[in-house]
């Protein structure tokens, strides 16, 4: 990462808790505001709503000291302790049924209706109106900013703020009604507290589910998918597994490739793990595991001498037998037997006759192992190609043959320690 970037990614961290804090104190004010004046002027659905407020901001105290402690990474918890994000989430959920269900309760009960100066509901719904002007300015500037800096956080806050101002405008209508000596206000404050509840729940719902290691969206699997598929030699993405811990992602990616070396396989998993962090910001960690691709049908080559024997003498060789061979069936698809073209070449041409069979995307060469170690094996050993070394030149049964090289390749051995 270079200089800029890096600073580019404080300053937009240091404005967004910024924000946020900010986004709290507004609540904490609301909260205070709302009760004030819903005490003032006896209205039950004002009341319930200051606890509303009150709610938000217990919930961003708990979500900040959350976000806080789990930046925290130790011996015990070496995956963080970004969960205690969801932890808090649910309990303060809890804490909003439990006080919708309150306010319900409290709304069975009778209550006398009181009379309240015509000039107090006045000021109230003044005041109520300037509140819902001023938050749904504010709202549209946080959401600005969250869209300028990417962050969900910011951008689900100001829409939270945007439907929280439906509450109290519908407040601000029964205070006129009651002006007109029509109180809904209890009928206001049961919409109130449906609201609530739906948001208790649905914050329930969401943290729980991430406890319980619910996989990642289905947008963002796929478009890990589409990077992974960017990369050369990725045969098939056979699963993308994520759970989601606080704010970030753990993954757990299993890939095929078509490469049989270990180092490379290695490297181009741990490319990928790069490009993953690097395009997912929220991944906290990301493990690739790799498998080599399961061929069904191989391509076998036996080097043949004058007498149709296989050929000790690799470069020499007469002709090239190239069988496709169903590895599941055991079963021959197709023979061809190709001369040796290079043989009146003078110089490399091993490397040649190697490379030509390599292009023909051979997989197994069958041969004795006076290939060992010379510049043919080399070549082959270079492009991942498996050798089939036996002991005798005769080939009494070629069918018996390649059963016993598909036995081998079935039973995971090496290859080139397989003797017949
Ligand atoms: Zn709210």
């Amino acid at each position: 990462m270079n200089e800029s970037s890096s600073d580019y990614k404080k300053e937009s961290k240091k404005i967004i808790n910024r924000l946020l804090i900010f986004s709290t104190f507004i609540n904490l004010a609301l909260t205070i505001i709302k009760y004030v004046l819903g005490k003032w002027i006896g209205n039950i659905a004002l009341q319930a709503d200051a606890l509303h407020s009150g709610l938000d901001v217990l919930s961003s105290v708990i979500v900040f000291s959350a976000i806080f402690f789990s930046y925290v990474k130790s011996e015990k918890f070496p995956f963080g302790l970004y969960k205690l994000e969801n932890i808090a989430s649910s309990l303060v959920s809890l804490l909003i049924i439990l006080t919708a269900f309150e306010i319900g309760y409290s709304l069975l009960e009778t209550h006398e209706v009181l009379h309240v100066s015509t000039i107090k509901q006045i000021i109230t719904a003044a005041v109520l109106f300037l509140i819902v002007v001023l938050m749904f300015l504010y709202s549209r500037y946080e959401k600005k900013i969250g869209i300028k800096y990417s962050s969900s956080g910011i951008v689900s806050d100001a829409e939270h703020i945007k439907s929280d101002l439906f509450s109290i405008f519908i407040i601000i209508c029964s205070i006129v009604f009651s002006i007109y000596g029509l109180n809904i206000d209890r009928y206001v404050a049961i919409i109130i507290v449906v609201m609530i509840l739906h948001s208790g729940f649905g914050l329930l719902k969401n943290s729980t589910l991430a406890l319980l290691d619910i996989n990642i969206d289905k947008r963002t699997i796929d478009a890990i998918r589409q990077e992974i598929s960017k990369f050369d030699h990725v045969n098939e993405i056979a699963s993308i597994k994520g759970r989601k811990s606080g704010r970030f992602m753990l993954l757990e990616i299993v890939v095929k490739f078509d490469i049989a070396s270990f180092e490379d396989a290695h490297k181009l998993s741990s490319d990928i793990e790069t490009t993953i962090y690097k395009k997912f910001p929220n991944v906290d960690n990301v493990i690739v595991h790799y498998e080599p691709i399961e061929k069904k049908d191989i391509k076998i080559c036996v080097p043949l001498n004058k007498s149709n024997e296989i050929s000790e003498d690799f470069s020499n060789s007469l002709s090239f037998l190239i069988i496709d061979y169903d590895l599941s069936r055991q079963k021959i698809l197709n023979t061809q037997e190709i001369e040796n073209r290079f043989i009146e070449l003078k110089e490399k041409k091993g490397i040649e006759i190697a490379l030509f069979l390599v292009k023909k995307s051979v997989d197994i060469i069958v041969a004795t192992d006076h290939i060992v170690n010379t510049g043919p094996y080399f070549v082959f050993k270079t492009y991942n190609k498996k050798f089939y070394i036996v002991n005798s030149t005769k080939i009494d049964n070629l069918q018996n043959l390649l059963k016993s090289i598909s036995d081998k390749i079935y039973a995971k051995q090496t290859l080139e320690v397989a003797r017949v």
